[in-house]
């Protein structure tokens, strides 16, 4: 890590992961709609409020509180024929989908999970509004099982749940959330590991091995947003603080990096609250105070507009706070940015403000001392924060920093954070409780019969390590190439191409080497379907066209989504032309530079090589060219000493 000194055993890293991934179905797991995403205008909207109930358990969810107090409504775009009555709530589930559940069942059988005789229907409360019906339906499918890292570690596979995937989230404001269905109902698995993931190696190790694992069954969805991957980071002393949303592999490290500084650095702050002795009572007798009258003539444009529009300024003491919230937590993060995040996400008013950062905003050193005397805070030892809005929202505000504040003593609060692409990470919500499962009374049992046991049982894939091992046997793939083939989300392909009897290496080469470097050329090669990719090693195979042609051809294909190999070559021109042919153009370009080939001799090969390949690059082998022009060159030159 960046932090040279402290090692990740040092800090008692540990780390789990939770993957979703959708998997392959013709149906939706609790109806007959068809699985995909929909790009057209909806046919009709149907509107939803929000609004907390005792679950059965008896208890309010804090995250549902949360999300009530944002005081939204729901918005859900529906399709006439491409939706039913189950996505909207209207009607109860229809019998689990048999494909899907084989799926589960072969994916818990792979990770050698304990599958239960009774599958149990059960409803996890969903309270973003993203599941029209407040609960997503899930069904515990294996538990207990293990996954053999490549360092030969057992990492502990706790759970796999078979599972309806929520709607999509079209856009969201301060007024309402928009969703859409199609996605909704979508077979999904969620796999949960044990936090036992000590390095961002062996989170990326993990996270590969799964990945591959699914992609061998067949029977998972690829590309983009087909897969999404959560991790919680803890370390000694710290809390379990969920990641969502880590995209991309290369994510891990600065993740994890980032989440061990963020979490020393809260440990330490809270040490230092504490040495100055700062309690929660201190914190929490605290009384918000109206300051707008500082800010009567203030240049801070923001405040002006605020105050104008009848909002007011609200100010906290922070009793013991001084130079703790301008503390930075990660470069270009200061801690005041946890606290104004939390507010930001949970009341909606944008930002706070604090005395370690003014003057600044146009507010000034004079405004600063005001807001010191307005709270009776000592500027040597406490911090004020303020607020700007709507009355109401200013003190919801400021009971979040408050909340914030109390939670600064303990060190790490448990919450859920977003991923963000620099390897930041941005406060998403409070950590939920475990309250949030029960049983879905419109269900009944599903009986797991051996006759899917048996199924499950035969379409079992074999482990890509194993494949690994073969392809360096076998196939005679440098380890590197194997293990790059075996974890690509192409593996699957690179199987059935060299069943074509294609060369291995070759396929390899083009799966792994030439993608990336057109990917980084910034072509869209992810967008191109496996089918098109079958077809072209087919036609290669058939001698239509020569391997040099595959770059312009997957280049093409991946900026032409709805045009076929056969659209490529005809729009290239690159189908392979005869050796007659060949020998035709040789022919005509030697009797076109005679005099060269009299001055030269056999050295005239390498300027006619060029004109030669100008002509037929990509139609055919450049070997083949080499060898016929060599041989053209010999006959003519034969034929000119005879004359
Ligand atoms: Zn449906």
């Amino acid at each position: 890590m960046a932090n040279s000194t402290v090692s990740y055993s040092d800090v008692g890293l540990r780390v789990g992961l939770e993957i979703h991934q959708q998997l392959k179905s013709r149906r939706k797991l609790f109806c007959y709609c068809k699985p995909e995403l929909i790009k057209e205008e909806p046919d009709f909207t149907v509107i939803r409020y929000m609004r907390p109930t005792l679950g059965e358990t008896g208890e309010i969810d804090p995250t549902m509180l949360k999300e009530f107090k944002k005081g939204r409504y729901v918005v859900y775009q529906v399709y006439k024929d491409k939706n039913c009555l189950y996505e909207i709530d209207e009607i109860p589930p229809h019998e689990v989908d048999r494909e899907s559940l084989v799926t589960s069942i072969m994916i818990a059988k792979l990770f050698k999970m304990k599958i239960p005789d009774i599958l149990v229907v059960s409803r996890k409360q969903y309270l973003d509004g993203s599941v029209p019906s407040g609960f997503q339906r899930t069904i515990l499918v294996g538990l207990e099982g293990y996954l053999e890292l490549s360092n030969g570690k057992k990492l502990g596979i706790t759970h796999i749940c078979l599972e309806e995937d929520a709607a999509r989230k079209i856009s969201e404001d301060a007024e309402k959330i928009v969703f859409r269905v199609d996605r909704l109902g979508i077979p999904l698995i969620e796999i949960g590991t044990k936090p036992d993931l000590n390095s961002p190696d062996e989170v990326l190790d993990a996270a590969l091995r799964i990945g591959s694992l699914l992609r061998a069954t067949r029977r998972v969805l690829r590309g983009l947003g087909t897969i999404r991957q959560d991790i919680n980071v803890s370390i000694s002393g710290g809390a379990r603080v969920e990641i969502k949303g880590v995209q991309r592999p290369e994510w891990f490290k600065p993740l994890i990096d980032n989440e061990i500084k963020r979490q020393l650095k809260l440990i330490e702050l809270s040490k230092v609250l504490k040495d100055r002795g700062v309690t929660d009572e201190i914190i929490r007798e605290q009384e918000p105070v109206d300051v707008s009258d500082v800010f009567t003539d203030t240049k801070a444009k923001f405040i002006k507009k605020a105050l104008k529009k009848g909002g007011i300024v609200l100010a906290l003491r922070l009793p013991g706070f001084s130079n703790v919230l301008g503390e930075e937590i990660l470069p270009g993060r200061r801690f005041g940015k946890e606290f104004a995040e939390r507010v930001s996400v949970i009341v909606g008013l944008a930002g706070i403000i604090h005395t370690d950062e003014l003057p600044a905003y146009g507010i000034s050193d004079k405004e600063k001392q005001k807001l010191f005397e307005k709270t009776n805070s000592d500027p040597e030892k406490d911090a004020v924060v303020i607020v700007v809005g709507p009355k109401d929202k200013a003190y919801a505000a400021l009971d979040e920093v408050k909340e914030r504040a109390i939670l600064a003593l303990r060190g790490v609060p448990p919450e859920t954070r977003k991923a963000n692409p620099d390897g930041t990470t941005s406060f998403e919500r409070p950590i939920g409780t475990a309250a949030r499962l029960y049983p879905d009374t419109d269900s009944s049992h599903i009986r797991i019969t051996a006759d899917i046991l048996e199924e499950a049982e035969r379409k079992l894939p074999e482990y890509p390590w194993v494949r690994e091992e073969k392809y360096i046997k076998e196939l005679r793939l440098p380890p590197e190439i194997a293990m790059r083939i075996v974890m690509s989300e192409r593996s699957e392909l690179f199987e059935d191409i060299i069943k074509l009897g294609v060369n291995p290496k070759l396929v390899a080469t083009v799966l792994i080497d030439l993608m990336t470097s057109l990917r980084r050329e910034g072509y869209p090669i992810d967008d191109i379907s496996d089918e098109k990719i079958y077809d072209l090693f087919k036609i290669f195979k058939q001698g239509k066209i020569s391997k040099e042609a595959f770059p312009d051809i997957i280049a093409f294909l991946s900026k032409n989504s709805d045009k076929t190999v056969g659209d490529a070559l005809r729009s290239l021109k690159v189908e392979t032309i005869s050796l007659n042919e060949l020998e035709k153009i040789i022919d005509q370009i030697i009797e076109r530079n005679l005099h060269l080939l009299k001055e030269r001799g056999e050295r005239a090969f390498k300027p006619l090589m060029g004109d030669v390949m100008r002509v037929v690059r990509g139609k055919v082998d450049g070997k083949i060219v080499s060898q016929t022009l060599q041989r053209k060159i010999a006959e003519k030159l034969a034929q000119i000493g005879k004359e």
